[in-house]
Formats: C-alpha cells, structure tokens, sequence
C-alpha cells in the first residue's frame, strides 16, 4: 500500500545515485529537482538546483545545501513524525479499514463467480443428460462441453484467487511492547540499512522534499497523527551553503563556505 501511494517511476539515474534524497529533493524557487554534488574527491557534498547546475550563477537564487545535514534533518523528521508509535497504531488501523473495504468487494465477486459457476455446471448436466438419453451425441456435443470446461476452468482459479485473498487480512498488533520494538527496528532500518533500502524506505513514507530560501516543505505520503497533516515546514536557517554560485562559476569547490 504504501508503495501505491509513494511517487512515481524514479529515474534510474537518480535510483543510482548515492544521494539518499535525490529525485524526492525539488527547487522550491524553479521547481527542479535537487541534483546530488560533491566536492574535493568527495570530501563535501551537496544538494544543488539542477538550473542553476546547468545554467550558472544567478538563473536560479537556490542556495547550496550540505548534504549531511540536509539529510539528517529529513530523517530526524522522518523518525519524529511518521515512524511513532502512534503512529504505527495509526497506520495499523488504516490499512485494516482499506483490507476491510478491499475484503467487502472480495466477498461480493466471490459470490458472482460461484453463481457462474453453478450455472455452467447446470449446462453441462443437461448436456450431459442429451447424450444420456440419447437424444444428441457426443460428437455434436463434444465442442459445446470443451468451451464449457474452459469456462469453469477459469472461474475455478478466479474462485480460488479470490478465496486466498479473503483469507488472513486482518494484521494484527499485539501489545504495547511488541509495537515499541517495531518501531525501534525501522528506525534502526533507516539508520543502519543499505543505501538503496534507505532510499526506497524514505520513499515509502516521503513524496517530496522542496527547499525555498530555509524553507524545508516535506510531503509526507501518509497523515500524521494527532492533526492528520501530509505537509509539514520547517525552518532550517543554519544548514545553507553560501557561496554556491561561486563555485559554479571557477568550479574551484574550495571557494564553497560551510555555514555550520
Ligand atoms: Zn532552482
């Protein structure tokens, strides 16, 4: 579910890229993505507009954003607001509610699909009963009862794919303790696991991250509880990089002052 309600196809350059945010990551000022940089053999690294990368100083007024802390700030805000208890509870509840639904509909296909299926049977009794008695036989009948055997054939799998679905829909959360360690294990998951599981975990839960001036307006793909907000600003005055354009213009990342 959460994959159904996260972003679209991401670019497979930006799946490669060994920046955690990059393709959810958007100029609030031009509305381009946030492309990933880095400096000095690796040393420093960054997210920068993708107009003002390709265009040069002053086509966009972005600044230059550390990577480090952009991303810890995005992922403190993760873990504050989306991976809490309450919120597992929440999401919990959620997807039972959209299993019931979802179950509801299962039921009532169920119920067409074993209503067609006595009907073929029906047919084939009688057609069966005609060779019986006698009163057709097998050859011309034999066309009629193979088309009907398909029929039932595919109404049997639809059956048995429907009754698989029905079953075990419920998740259930146990005790108050049990929900604690899951909560602890994603956060664990979106400390200490692999890049690409980081990046298709964050993208499970954030749609986008657009950067305005200090401005940080996270987009979250499911509501927070108690307000039941997908949108979420917050202030980040001190993790800018000044002298961006600087470097965009001598290419000399050394130029690049850390505002820390
Ligand atoms: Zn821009």
């Amino acid at each position: 579910m959460l994959k159904e309600r996260a972003p679209t196809i991401v670019h497979p350059k930006r799946v490669a890229s060994r920046y955690l945010l990059s393709g959810i990551a958007r100029c609030g000022h031009c509305g381009k993505s946030l492309v990933g940089q880095d400096a000095k053999r690796g040393q420093f690294t960054y997210y920068v507009c993708g107009t003002l990368l390709k265009k040069g100083a002053s086509s966009c007024p972005a600044r230059y954003l550390s990577s480090q802390q952009f991303e810890s700030l995005v992922i403190d805000k993760i873990k504050e607001h989306i991976l809490t208890e309450e919120n597992l509870r929440e999401l919990v509840n959620l997807v039972n509610e959209e299993m019931d639904a979802a179950s509801q509909e299962h039921r009532n296909q169920l119920g067409i699909v074993m209503e067609e299926i006595a009907e073929v049977e029906r047919r084939l009794d009688r057609l069966y009963d005609a060779i019986e008695t006698g009163k057709l036989s097998l050859d011309d009948l034999a066309p009629r009862i193979r088309q009907l055997k398909m029929r039932k054939d595919s109404l049997e799998s639809k059956r048995w794919e429907l009754e698989w679905q029905l079953k075990d829909r419920k998740v259930e959360l146990a005790d108050g303790e049990t929900v604690a360690r899951y909560v602890k294990d994603l956060r664990d998951l979106l400390s200490e696991s692999s890049l690409a599981e980081r990046k298709s975990f964050i993208r499970s839960f954030v749609k986008e991250v657009k950067v305005t001036n200090n401005e940080v307006l996270l987009t979250y793909t499911i509501p927070m509880p108690p307000t039941g907000a997908v949108r979420e600003e917050i202030s980040v005055p001190r993790i800018v990089q000044d002298g961006g354009p600087l470097w965009t213009r001598t290419t000399d990342p050394g130029l690049i002052r850390t505002v820390l």
